[in-house]
């Protein structure tokens, strides 16, 4: 990838994905208006890749902020790489399709660029997104993945998405799809927490050897979301190694956490709703780390999971038990 000139890299089915995505999860508490003002400020800054998710409960504000830009002719649909997710509730085949159609509904579009499994693990189906038993404790589902996939590879003939992916696949997981009798479609990605702290080196190997596009998400240490991440989690951008590098290259360890993963040929997503920090972010195709750089920051590798599902762990398509 020649990252100062190609800012997109070609899935194996032959669409395009701009390599820096803007990420449009925030914790409940944040407005949902949040997302529509920082998504029309991310546009403005030059992001085309807007990583959203059915889960999210803001794509009416995230679309709308498309539709926008769009009208004030800031950018074309063509221009935009969006990105949905099939939430863990309709994993069962029969309600894959309905589950992109509201998002597309909630949107205003009649299409997006890209729909993945958002995890291996269903849940129960329904109006709940966290369906809870009277104990509090998450309802899971047992659906076959390779049944949810062949629903995915439906809504991409009908052109409800240009392309299919997953999302917290494990490599196993991802070889039981790739070798699925009747294959018509391979993932193009595998969207999944990657930062110096989990940098997903053999993850990463396996999926550029079956040219599947790593996709990195909590790029930037997570929002340390407390419904999902453990207030004792380390601080990312707050690593010393990070900060001395930073200042090396006159930038900051966020501009740095991004870059590491555009060098190693990872699609990276950032989120903001700060206008500085979005700015900041998008600011890094001007400079380069050096090899030694590359080196030092794979060496803060600690397999740490800012996200692990805990709730999840005796599922049967838990995804985290395997070394990657
Ligand atoms: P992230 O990108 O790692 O970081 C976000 C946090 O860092 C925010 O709290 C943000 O706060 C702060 N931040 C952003 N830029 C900064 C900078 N330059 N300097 C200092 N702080 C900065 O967060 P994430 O939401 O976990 O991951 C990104 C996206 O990936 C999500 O929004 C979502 O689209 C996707 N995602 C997918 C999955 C999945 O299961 N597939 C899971 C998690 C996330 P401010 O807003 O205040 O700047």
């Amino acid at each position: 990838m020649d990252l100062n000139h190609n800012r997109s890299v070609k899935l194996n089915d032959g669409n395009l994905m701009p390599v820096l995505g803007f990420g449009t999860f925030a914790p409940d508490e944040i407005p949902k208006s949040k997302a529509n003002e920082a998504t029309k400020i991310a546009i403005d800054v030059g992001f085309r890749h807007i990583d959203a998710a059915y889960l999210y409960q803001n794509e009416e504000e995230v679309g709308q902020a498309l539709r926008d830009k769009m009208a004030d002719g800031t950018v074309k649909r063509e221009d935009l790489f969006y990105t949905t997710k099939i939430w863990a509730t309709f994993l069962r085949p029969e309600l894959v399709r309905q589950c992109l159609e509201r998002s597309l509904k909630k949107l205003g579009l009649d299409y997006v660029d890209l729909c993945i499994i958002h995890v291996p693990i269903a849940m129960k189906p329904g109006e709940e997104l966290l369906p809870k038993d009277a104990k509090g404790e998450i309802i899971l589902d047992v659906v076959d993945i390779r049944d949810t996939w062949e629903a995915l590879e439906k809504c991409k003939d009908l052109g409800l998405t240009k392309s299919i992916g997953v999302s917290n696949f494990n490599h196993k997981q991802l070889e039981m799809i790739l070798n699925k009798p009747g294959l018509k479609y391979k993932p193009t990605c595998n969207q999944v927490e990657c930062h110096p702290y989990l940098n997903q080196s053999k993850l990463l190997e396996f999926c550029k050897s079956r040219d599947i596009v790593l996709v990195a998400y909590s790029a930037l240490g997570s929002s340390r979301d407390p419904t999902w991440v453990s207030s004792d989690s380390p601080y990312l951008l707050e690593e010393p190694i990070l900060k001395t590098i930073a200042k090396k290259h006159n930038r900051t360890p966020g501009q740095v956490a991004l870059r590491y993963q555009l060098q190693r040929g990872v699609v990276v997503l950032a989120k903001s709703f700060n206008e500085k920090r979005i700015k900041e972010n998008f600011e890094v195709f001007d400079f380069e780390l050096t090899a030694e750089d590359m080196k030092v920051i794979d060496g803060l590798n600690r397999n740490y999971r800012y996200d692990s599902m805990p709730f999840a762990v005796d599922h049967p398509y838990y995804p985290f038990l395997e070394e990657y």
